[in-house]
This record gives C-alpha cells, sequence and structure tokens, in this order.
C-alpha cells in the first residue's frame, strides 16, 4: 500500500528563512513588492479586494504632472515631509536609516511605499533633531508594535513614565504613545519625547481638556494645543475625526456603547452643541500643523467596538469610510496617514476587518488595538489580544498596539509593560515568518540549531528574553546539560535524537562545547523572575549556582557525568563534511 501524498497550498516560497530546515515554505502569496500585496494572506472568498488607488491619486490641486510621468510642485515649494520628499523623487536619510533596518528593502523601495501612502515614517523635525531613530510602519516592512503609557490622574508620574518608555524600548517597542490624562502633562510629554529613540505618539484632544470641560473646547484651543504638542516633538497625533454626528444613532444598540475616550468627548461634544464633530470641520487646518513638522496623522476609530457583540457594526463601518475620506484630504496637504481599527473582533472577522481598511483607505497602513478576540479573561488580555494580533497582522495591519495584563483593569506597571511588549513580538513577528519577510524566521533556525545542539548558552543568547529563559532553566539546572529538567536526561528526545543524528542535531562547531558550561551566576533581574515565581526561598535562589554543577561532576576540566555524546569530535566533524540524506542517514551520492 503506498502512503498517501498530499499537495501542499502554493505559497510565496517563504523567503523568511535562508533555506534551512525541511518546511516547504509559506502559504502566503508570493510577495509583491511595490504593490499593495506586498506581503499578504491568500483571501478568504468574500473578502474585499485592495483600492485600485493610492496616494498618487491625491495629489495637492496646484501640482501638475509632467509628460515623463513625474509630478511638479509649484513655483517655491519646499518639500517638508517625507510624502512630499518622495512625491519628488527624492530619497531622504530617514530613508536610508528605514532601509538599513528593513534589509529586505532599497532605499529607493521604500521612497515609493512612502509615495503610495502604504508607508509612513513618523518622524516630527523637532524630534529627529534630538536623537530620533527613523523608523517605518506599512505592509512591505515588518510588523512594528506599540507600547502604551502615561500618567492618570490616580497613578504614576514623569519619572515613572520615563522610566516604563526605557523599559517599552529596551523590550522591543518600535513607538510609543504618551496617554497621559494627570500629573504635569506638558512636562511628561517632554521628558518622554526628550528621552525616546522611538517615535512618540500623543491623543492631543487630552491636553485640550485640562482645565476646561469638554463643551468648552473651540477651534482655536485645537488648534493652538496641536501646534503646541508639534512644536515639542510629538511625531504622530491620533486625532478622532471620523466620528460623525450622522453616525451616534447606530451607537444606540450597542451593549457598550463608545470606548473610545477622544470618540466618547467628542460625541458629548457634538450632542452639547448640536454641531458636527469640529475635528473633521477643522480638518484642513490641522493638516496644515501636521505639515509644517511632519506629525503623521494617525486617524482615531473614535467608534472602535469595545467588546466582540458590538465589533464590525454599522457605526464602525460608517466611521471607515470616512477615515478613507480624511485620508484622502490629508494626504492632498502632503500628510503622512496611518488609520487605527479595532478593539474587540470575533477572530473569523479579524481578516475582513484588516482588508475592508486596505479597501476604503488606498492601503494606508492600519493601525490596529489587539484586537481582543475574547471578552471574558481581564488580567489576561495581553494573550486574548495577542493572538487577535497575530491574525491582525498576517491578514493586512502594519502596527500592533500591545494590551498588558492590566487592560480594563488598571494602569500598567514595569512589568506589565514588559508582559504586552513580548506578547505583542510574538504576535508580530509569527505574522512575520507567516507572510515571508525575507530573513524574518532567521533566528528562530538559529535557536533551533543551539535547541538541538542542547547548547543553553547559545539557547539563551538568541531567545528574546534571556534573562527569563536563563533564569526559568538554572532554577533547576544551572549546567549546560544533555537535556532539561523537564524530561530528565533518559527521556530527553532532544538528547536521543542527538545521539542518533549529529549532523542533522546542529553539532556545527559554532554549537558544539568541548566541555560543560556552567552557567553564569544570575543576574539581578534574574533572580526578581524567581523571586516573583515565588517557588523557591530566597535563600535557594542564591545557592542555585552550585548544586547541579556538583551533581553533575561538572568541575572545570571536567565532562559532566550526564553530557553523554556517542560521537568524538572528531567523528562528528567528519560526519558533518559530509552532506546526510535526512530519511536514512547515509552520506548522499557525490556528498
Ligand atoms: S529534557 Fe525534554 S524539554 Fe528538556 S531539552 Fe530534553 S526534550 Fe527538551
Amino acid at each position: 500500500m503506498s502512503t498517501p501524498r498530499y499537495e501542499l497550498p502554493r505559497g510565496g516560497a517563504n523567503p523568511s528563512s535562508r533555506g534551512q530546515g525541511t518546511t516547504p515554505g509559506s502559504f502566503a502569496n508570493a510577495p509583491e513588492l511595490g504593490r499593495p500585496h506586498a506581503f499578504s494572506s491568500p483571501d478568504t472568498p468574500g473578502m474585499p479586494q485592495p483600492s485600485p488607488r493610492t496616494a498618487w491619486d491625491f495629489m495637492p490641486r496646484d501640482w501638475r504632472q509632467q509628460a515623463d510621468g513625474r509630478w511638479c510642485a509649484p513655483e517655491g515649494f519646499v518639500p517638508i515631509t517625507q510624502l512630499e520628499h518622495s512625491r519628488l523623487g527624492t530619497v531622504t536619510a530617514e530613508m536610508e536609516r528605514v532601509a538599513e533596518r528593513e534589509p529586505h528593502l532599497t532605499p529607493e523601495m521604500v521612497r515609493d511605499e512612502v509615495a503610495a501612502g502604504r508607508m509612513v515614517i513618523p518622524a516630527n523635525k523637532v524630534h529627529l533633531a534630538s536623537g530620533l531613530d527613523p523608523m517605518c510602519i506599512g505592509r512591505a516592512s515588518t510588523t512594528k508594535i506599540n507600547a502604551n503609557m502615561g500618567a492618570s490622574p490616580v497613578s504614576s508620574g514623569t519619572d515613572a513614565e520615563v522610566e516604563k518608555l526605557h523599559w517599552a524600548e529596551r523590550w522591543g517597542a518600535d513607538t510609543v504613545m504618551d496617554l497621559s490624562t494627570g500629573g504635569d502633562l506638558d512636562a511628561t510629554r517632554e521628558a518622554i519625547v526628550k528621552n525616546a529613540r522611538v517615535p512618540i505618539g500623543t491623543v492631543p484632544i487630552y491636553s485640550m481638556i485640562i482645565g476646561r470641560r469638554i463643551e468648552e473646547l473651540d477651534e482655536r484651543a485645537v488648534l493652538e494645543a496641536l501646534e503646541h504638542q508639534a512644536r515639542q516633538g510629538v511625531d504622530y497625533f491620533t486625532i478622532h475625526a471620523g466620528v460623525l454626528r450622522e453616525h451616534l444613532p447606530f451607537v444606540r444598540s450597542r451593549l457598550i456603547g463608545i470606548v473610545s475616550r477622544g470618540g466618547s468627548l467628542l460625541a458629548k461634544w457634538m450632542l452639547h452643541h448640536g454641531r458636527q464633530n469640529l475635528m473633521y470641520q477643522l480638518w484642513d487646518e490641522i493638516c496644515e500643523v501636521m505639515r509644517r513638522y511632519d506629525v503623521t496623522f494617525s486617524i482615531g476609530d473614535g467608534l472602535r467596538p469595545g467588546g466582540l457583540s458590538d465589533a464590525t457594526d454599522r457605526a464602525q463601518l460608517a466611521e471607515l469610510e470616512t477615515l478613507g475620506e480624511l485620508t484622502e484630504r490629508a494626504w492632498r496637504h502632503g500628510c503622512q496617514v496611518m488609520i487605527e481599527g479595532p478593539g474587540h473582533v470575533p477572530f473569523d472577522q479579524i481578516e475582513f476587518n484588516m482588508k475592508l481598511e486596505r479597501r476604503l483607505c488606498h492601503g494606508a497602513p492600519f493601525y490596529v488595538l489587539g484586537p481582543l478576540v475574547t471578552d471574558i479573561f481581564p488580567g489576561y488580555d495581553h494573550i486574548t489580544s495577542c493572538i487577535g494580533a497575530t491574525a491582525a497582522a498576517y491578514h493586512g495591519a502594519s502596527m500592533l498596539c500591545y494590551v498588558t495584563p492590566k487592560e480594563h483593569l488598571g494602569l500598567p506597571k514595569k512589568d506589565d509593560v514588559k508582559q504586552g511588549v513580548i506578547a505583542y513580538k510574538i504576535a508580530a513577528h509569527a505574522a512575520d515568518v507567516a507572510l515571508g519577510i525575507p530573513g524574518t524566521r532567521d533566528r528562530d533556525d538559529e535557536l533551533t540549531k543551539a535547541r538541538a545542539a542542547l547548547n543553553w548558552e547559545k539557547h539563551f543568547e538568541l531567545a528574546w528574553d534571556p534573562d527569563t529563559a536563563r533564569a526559568y532553566h538554572d532554577e533547576d539546572l544551572d549546567v549546560d546539560t544533555d537535556f532539561c529538567a523537564m524530561c530528565g536526561h533518559d527521556w530527553c528526545s532532544v538528547r536521543i535524537s542527538k545521539e542518533i543524528t549529529e549532523f542533522l542535531s546542529g553539532k556545527e562547531e559554532a554549537y558544539a562545547w568541548d566541555l560543560p558550561v556552567v552557567s553564569a551566576a544570575l543576574s539581578d533581574d534574574q533572580r526578581a523572575i524567581l523571586e516573583k515565581r515565588g517557588v523557591l526561598t530566597p535563600e535557594e535562589i542564591h545557592r542555585l549556582a552550585g548544586k547541579t554543577r556538583r551533581a553533575m561532576g561538572a568541575g572545570r576540566g571536567h565532562r559532566a557525568s550526564c553530557h553523554s555524546d556517542v560521537a568524538s569530535d572528531d567523528q562528528a566533524h567528519e560526519l558533518q563534511s559530509h552532506e546526510l540524506d535526512p530519511v536514512t542517514l547515509e552520506p548522499l551520492a557525490g556528498g
């Protein structure tokens, strides 16, 4: 009887790795750089197709297209924004830097994506002058994550927020939003921008209502606050201009109404004054402020759903259509634009949400909060949302706004920030690998080799959070043994597999040890991780460094008794010099 063979779906040939291992490749679409499908998931039937239009279709009215297709600005025009430079064919220093950080893109590709409106480089001129390291957000690049912080009226202060900023940067936040609503907002924002290497975003309406009621907000106060924050160096603003009066009746039957702070404040303003959203009315003037400093729009979704029950409803989708209109108008002003998205969305609706935004907003980068895929796990919403965020990134989001375990419950503290950032790095990275973004799987493959070689030092070095990985390992065994405490020596399948296939298990020079290596003493951070687990007493934690070494006989100059390689190093090198058949383990013909 023959073994059935299964045809694998045709995919993009997985350029996310250098072809290591036996996997057949990503099932995502083949990459189409320079087009709306740069890195994209195959469509479930019925999904909206990308918009046929880009930012090139929404040029300033006084620009002219020449016979050769290039665009020409009016006499005396001085480009300011990255979008304007790209429209004129210029590769800026920031585009060069972005290409350095995204090695699969050239500076010209970055310029072209910015010009099409599918990529933004949030880089306020003021922040650029004070230490910002430019990055990009867009489908052609790797998926980015944002960490929110900010003092609240009941908790935290400027120093604590700056400390959280550094902490978020350390664990991989690509941008940070200062959402302060309490304390000295101005000083906190100033300090965060000054200390940040990553772009900083804010929701300016929060500072607009300090010292006044929302009903008292007027046009002048809006424009003054925006100008002030732009002058401070904020790189992107969330502005909830898409919530319109005519959308508000759609909210009535929702279970949880409006959950966006900006959205609810502006709804109250509209109801009080009986007027249209003043941010919408002021849009052209707001664009002019944004352009002067090259502050990027993050057009807010004030009607995002606050529970699964309200997802993808009429209110949310009506607002999304308005966000498309605002995008077109901002592009005409030369401003960079990204769009904010939901929130709480059942898993099956995520793809539709991502692809509808791509259509209605002509490919402007989508920046989504989560989304949470279930509502019944408060305390674990970094997990419920990171599941949704992975699907969102795979289906079209360009940046994921993290959620911490404190979501819906309180202001995140330092460790919550770390948990949120790491959960979202997992989501972003998983999607990038699945989409086949070149090189993104290389580190996974290197870690797999270190794991196969049972090289714990290399394992920790490649881990995203080496502190936790080492602390957990050393809690039980603090020496580079041929197994770990999870299964023990006799049941360690990796050890047994290594004995069977020295070559295939990665016993290459860079991974093999001559002698067992004893872990360095626990660092303060690693000790804190174990203390938090509460499994060991502090005294036991301090004793950790010596216990396994003695038990395994891994003294200086001696191989630990558990380090049971069956092949000598010479034999292993001999094996490595041949190509082996992965099934028979015999040298291949001509190997
Ligand atoms: S003991 Fe078990 S968990 Fe640990 S390395 Fe071996 S197979 Fe993996």
